[in-house]
């Protein structure tokens, strides 16, 4: 099995479905350049420009907060202005990233999601359970979306042989506490093509990743990725 089927048995299910053009902000214009904007001091200051306009998650844009050791939880909500779906998280988060495929949830005019995991067992939906649906129940990852605003609530993961059985995926966005543990790598990064970022942005958008300290990588980070090939060698018995 090819590792891109592999990540598409573990994180796919039905392929997604177009999405719709990004918004202009992580576009360059092409035109307009003149001679004399060509000099290396207008270069500079044009990528220093373009670095701010890359939009890669409202939570990390304006740099990366760090996490608090005593953290032990808090409450997630939707976007809904009344009756919002809450669910409750009695546990820090783990393994929290941006991740930029076409399956997580996204803030508007973001290029990337920012997803963690916390233990299946220690979440709940609090209020409102009956506004959540599931959004495609082919996926490896049934992720919970409220019906009325969008937002994704959680990812599980129903299939006990899956790696990350037992883990349920959060966008710590959601949760007005603060403390939750920061966002650690970058993951499925040239996956923001498929959504609309031109291919020659690609560079831009790994410097500014490598910038925040979130280390880009088109598939999982190395620990995530050694762990799903440990727990495939071990079902085989290669280990
Ligand atoms: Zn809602
Ligand atoms: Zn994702």
């Amino acid at each position: 099995m090819s590792l891109m089927d592999m990540i598409q048995r573990w994180f796919g299910g039905s392929k997604p479905t177009t999405s719709t053009t990004r918004s202009s902000a992580a576009e360059t214009p092409t035109s307009a350049t003149t001679t004399q904007e060509k000099t290396q001091e207008t270069t500079q200051d044009k990528a220093g420009e373009k670095a701010m306009s890359i939009n890669i998650h409202p939570a990390v844009d304006n740099g990366v907060q760090p996490g608090s050791d005593s953290f032990t939880g808090g409450k997630l909500y939707c976007h809904c202005a009344d009756n919002k779906v809450e669910v409750t998280v009695d546990a820090q988060c783990a393994h929290n990233h941006v991740c930029g495929c076409t399956k997580c949830w996204k803030p508007e005019g973001a290029l990337f999601s920012m997803v963690a995991v916390v233990p299946r067992d220690k979440l709940q939906v609090t209020a409102n359970e009956d506004k959540l649906q599931v959004v495609d129940s082919s996926a490896v990852i049934q992720r919970h979306a409220c019906r009325d605003c969008g937002v994704h609530m959680y990812g599980r993961i129903e299939n006990t042989d899956h790696p990350f059985h037992g883990l349920d995926f959060i966008h710590p966005e959601l949760s007005n506490d603060k403390g939750w543990a920061a966002p650690e790598f970058a993951a499925f990064v040239s996956s923001i093509i498929e959504s609309g970022t031109n291919p020659d942005e690609m560079g831009a958008v790994r410097a500014r990743l490598r910038e925040l300290n979130l280390e880009p990588y088109d598939c999982l980070s190395p620990p995530l990725m050694d762990a799903i090939a440990t727990h495939t060698a071990k079902a085989k018995g290669a280990l």
